[in-house]
């Protein structure tokens, strides 16, 4: 066995004792992004503009143009996204320090409720249940919300009735629980954005953002294939693009699992 420790995670990658799974959805022009009320700023969606693909624009080179709000697909979200965590150094895409984005994962499986109630949200006492078989969250750590939600279509996804939005995320007082009882990290969800469906009504509104970036903590939404990783024991790789004062970016997210 090679004799430091990167080595011995390379030689681990190369025989396959160590997977990488992408926790990653497609970045293209039909992800879904989520939509405000109208009297709010809009998120663009993605678009990709072709520059130039072998031809006379470019006879040896393919490339493009693309453009997104920082909020679309796959994406992390910094602190200065939210009023409340707006004042702290460090907040932002381009000012984390960059060890933040490798943090270990607790997944919690609630695939099943979820399945059954697009409003399912997360409580304090589901992770303590989580925790009498896992193991107390350690401090730093992602807790990702696994609802099996990334496997849906485009309008089921996004699931917007006439009442708003009806997704599952994380109960208003499960949010101070894990931001400073446990001190994770952040908080991953599989559906489009960190808050549930209907947390416009909640108090406060929109828990997860308020109280996660109001700790200084992340947020990584619209994740898939989290069935992949074990409930405790994965290594999570988020590093949004380096823009300045960034609020967030799209992200390749990537999980680092070894096989048991
Ligand atoms: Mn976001």
């Amino acid at each position: 066995m090679a004799e430091n420790l990167l080595a011995q995670l390379l030689e681990a990658l190369a025989k396959g004792s160590i997977r990488v799974v992408d926790l990653t959805q497609p970045l293209n022009a039909a992800t879904p992004v989520i939509q405000l009320p109208a009297e709010f700023g809009q998120s663009r969606p993605f678009r990709l503009e072709e520059i130039s693909r072998y031809d006379e624009r470019g006879p040896a080179w393919y490339w493009n143009n693309f453009s997104c709000g920082e909020h679309t697909g796959t994406h992390f979200d910094a602190p200065v996204h939210w009023v409340t965590g707006k004042d702290y150094p460090g907040n932002a895409a381009d000012s984390i320090p960059p060890k933040r984005f490798l943090a270990p994962a607790c997944v919690i499986d609630v695939s099943a409720k979820a399945g059954e109630d697009p409003d399912f949200l997360l409580t304090r006492a589901h992770v303590e249940t989580w925790e009498l078989q896992y193991g107390r969250i350690e401090a730093g750590s992602w807790v990702l919300m696994r609802t099996g939600w990334s496997r849906k279509s485009a309008p089921d996804f996004l699931n917007i009735q006439n009442d708003g939005a009806h997704v599952p995320g994380p109960h208003p007082e499960l949010i101070p629980f894990l931001a400073k009882e446990r001190d994770v990290i952040g908080f991953g969800s599989e559906a489009v954005g960190t808050d549930a469906g209907q947390a416009f009504r909640f108090d406060p509104p929109f828990p997860c953002h308020h109280g996660m970036h109001g700790s200084n903590k992340f947020g990584l939404a619209s994740l898939t294939n989290l069935e992949e990783l074990p409930p405790k024991g994965a290594m999570v790789i988020a590093a949004p693009l380096k823009i300045v004062n960034g609020s967030g970016s799209p992200c390749r997210v990537l999980a680092l699992v070894e096989n048991g």
